[in-house]
């Protein structure tokens, strides 16, 4: 079993960490976070002193960083550095499709097998093993990318070369930002109309509106057991993520003239959330704000 380093053991990666553990892989873990490092240990990793350490002779690296700006620095000063010679070094954070580009260009000029894979399923599937992995990565290392993630996820799919996993994602999360204000406001238009959420939540889910932010992640509780809408909407997929999710589709679009005129929407409505105070909300919580401003009329 190859000696792996996870470094990032926040919300996603702790949970994943957790699982790679739980198939007997010895992870050594790291995060800034003292707490996040103690959840892993008391998962089964053991604890490294810095990331230089964890990653130190690793022949397996996983990254679940908050953004690419992290991930440059850690891959950069920690990881090239100190990895196994041809170790095989898998970012599964959401960055910019450059950064996932330009750290595959420099893992390959020193010989390490390196792949963008960022998720899809939320903290229930990193929690449960149960992810989607949207993979960038040369086809040849393909079936190494599989071995290793196998364990936090159900599947893993390549979407071509590197840093093809972060467009997928970017265009993914757009998509969801998208979904989960229409729900939002069907929702919200659909009580304001006396139609009770859960009659009405039972009719769409078995209808066209039909979405996995309705029927996966209901902004409204007691509807879907697993959604956050449940726990006060802690936890989860923050607002501050799904922002720079939905500001590196604006990014990409316009860097390559795509009209994404719901997408750019969407962000200006996630920002005017966030500057309100509820940048660490999960983001269905943005259901709160098209209450408040339908309330004000
Ligand atoms: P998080 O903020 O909970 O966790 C990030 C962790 O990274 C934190 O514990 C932080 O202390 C640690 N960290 C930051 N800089 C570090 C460094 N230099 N060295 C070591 N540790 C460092 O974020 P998250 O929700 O776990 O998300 C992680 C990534 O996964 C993000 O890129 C996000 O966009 C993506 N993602 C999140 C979700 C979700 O539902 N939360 C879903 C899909 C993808």
């Amino acid at each position: 079993m190859a000696k792996t380093a996870f470094i990032g053991l926040g919300n996603m990666g702790g949970g994943m960490a957790a699982n790679l553990a739980r198939a007997q892989v010895s992870v050594r873990a790291f995060d800034l976070a003292a707490a996040a490092v103690e959840r892993a240990v008391a998962a089964g990793c053991t604890s490294a002193p810095t990331a230089a350490e964890a990653a130190s002779g690793a022949e397996l690296v996983i990254t679940m960083l908050p953004a690419g700006a992290h991930v440059r620095t850690v891959m950069t000063e920690a990881v090239f550095p100190n990895t196994a010679p041809g170790a095989l070094i898998i970012d599964c954070s959401t960055t910019d499709v450059d950064t996932a580009r330009e750290m595959a260009g420099k893992a390959q000029e020193l010989g390490f097998r390196f792949a963008d894979a960022p998720v899809s399923g939320g903290t229930a599937g990193a929690d449960g093993a149960t992810l989607t992995f949207m993979v960038g990565c040369e086809e040849a290392d393909l079936p190494a990318i599989e071995q290793a993630l196998a364990p936090m996820g159900r599947a893993v799919i390549r979407a071509g070369g590197p840093g093809t996993g972060q467009a997928v994602k970017i265009c993914n999360n757009m998509l969801l930002g998208i979904s989960m204000l229409g729900v939002c406001e069907a929702l919200n238009l659909a009580e304001a109309l006396d139609l009770d959420a859960e009659r009405f939540f039972e009719i769409a889910a078995k209808s066209s509106g039909q979405c996995w932010s309705l029927t996966s992640y209901c902004p409204v509780p007691e509807l879907v057991p697993a959604a956050p809408s449940n726990r006060g909407f802690e936890g989860g997929f923050s607002t501050a993520m799904m922002l720079k999710d939905l500001k590196l589709a604006h990014e990409a679009a316009q860097s390559v003239h795509a009209a994404t005129a719901l997408g750019a929407h969407a962000a200006e409505i996630y920002e005017q959330f966030a500057q309100l105070g509820h940048s660490a909300a999960d983001f269905s919580a943005i259901v709160n704000l098209v209450r408040e401003q339908s309330a004000r009329g």
